[in-house]
């Protein structure tokens, strides 16, 4: 059962593989652990940084594949982000567009497109 929640979050993996390797490539580290490929510093640590994702910027999990700013982060994301790469193989590829499209509508309903978001994990 588990092959297909990998074949299932393939296509959105494909792309936290690419941000992997330029994290690799430009001086971060990339590590297997828990069958989740975990990325970060580098060109990733810079982006994530950079304020690209607002409140989420420790980390970002992209298919079974985690992206962190640096090690600090990834440990203390590692729990939350899992939560998402558990949405994913449920998911697929049609989690990034039903996540925006609930965000938008909570935004457009005053609520907080990620505090209040119901694909968000509750903080451990
Ligand atoms: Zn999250």
């Amino acid at each position: 059962m588990r092959f297909f929640g990998y074949l299932w979050a393939l296509p959105v993996t494909v792309v936290g593989l690419t941000l992997a390797l330029l994290a690799f490539l430009t001086g971060g580290s990339v590590r297997v652990r828990g069958g989740v490929v975990e990325a970060y510093g580098g060109f990733v640590g810079r982006l994530l940084k950079g304020g690209w994702v607002r409140r989420g910027g420790a980390a970002v999990a992209l298919g079974h594949v985690i992206l962190a700013r640096d090690s600090e982060c990834l440990e203390r994301s590692r729990t939350h982000e899992m939560a998402h790469v558990r949405q994913y193989e449920r998911w697929g590829p049609f989690l990034l567009p039903a996540y925006w499209l609930v965000g938008g509508w909570l935004w457009s309903r005053g609520y907080h497109p990620y505090l209040d978001h119901p694909f968000e994990p509750p903080p451990v």
